[in-house]
């Protein structure tokens, strides 16, 4: 991994909390560059390439979704939305949009700091480890390097965190694991967080996995990867 600091662009438009966020993560030893609007935003990710994008969801221009799906067009740069509704939240982290977290408002700015130092973990070096492994259970057959998801022949375009947390699931099947587990293994938090992002996620995966969904909701606890039902492909 490069020596260099590590960037992090901070589009927000209300100058009060652009200015705390960006104390805060210079103080965590980022260097930040902000944005007032959308079309700065898309105009600084391109040219400075930040290493995360905090990104708020309204903006004067252009809301913070159609920048998101924007910059997914050309990058897979980590990006955190903040909002200040629930309800965004299912259309934030789908692959509609393609955020890696969301944060509503108001939130600790620590706390925003953890996740953007978690995100950023997870999207470096350990993200390769497990270059070529790949994963077959039942119908659904997971490739770790491509990041490919395929139920029989069909491949199924799933955000960046459902692929991570269905690898989460099927690396440990048969094992129950708590929201609590999973919000830390998939995305780093290593305190009690924000337990409602594994359901969102849970629910999208099974939206898009249909039948071939193998996750087990264990009422009380978490979630878990079942047997393999046999598929039979007509
Ligand atoms: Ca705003």
């Amino acid at each position: 991994m490069s020596s260099a600091t590590q960037s992090v662009l901070v589009v927000e438009d209300e100058a009060s909390i652009a200015s705390f966020v960006s104390l805060y993560l210079k103080n965590a030893g980022y260097e930040v560059r902000t944005a007032a609007n959308g079309t700065e935003a898309l105009a600084s990710a391109q040219s400075e390439q930040p290493s995360l994008i905090v990104l708020d969801l309204m903006l004067p221009d252009i809301d913070g979704i159609e920048i998101c799906r924007r910059i997914r067009q050309k990058s897979d740069v980590p990006i955190l939305m903040l909002t200040a509704r629930d309800e965004d939240v299912d259309k934030i982290i789908g692959l509609e949009v393609g955020a890696d977290d969301y944060m509503t408002k108001p939130f600790n700015p620590r706390e925003l700091v953890a996740r953007v130092k978690s995100i950023l973990r997870r999207s470096g070096p350990d993200r390769n480890e497990r270059e070529s492994a790949t994963l077959q259970h039942g119908d659904l057959h997971i490739d770790s390097g491509r990041r490919e998801v395929k139920v029989g022949d069909d491949e199924i375009q799933l955000a960046p965190k459902e692929f991570d947390l269905l690898w989460e699931l099927l690396d440990h099947r048969g094992l129950v694991l708590t929201r609590d587990q999973l919000l830390e293994r998939v995305w780093g938090y290593t305190f009690a967080g924000d337990t409602r992002t594994v359901d969102v996620h849970v629910r999208q995966l099974r939206r898009k996995l249909g039948e071939a969904s193998p996750i087990v909701t264990v009422w009380g606890v978490g979630y878990k990867v079942g047997p393999a039902r046999d598929v039979v492909k007509a």
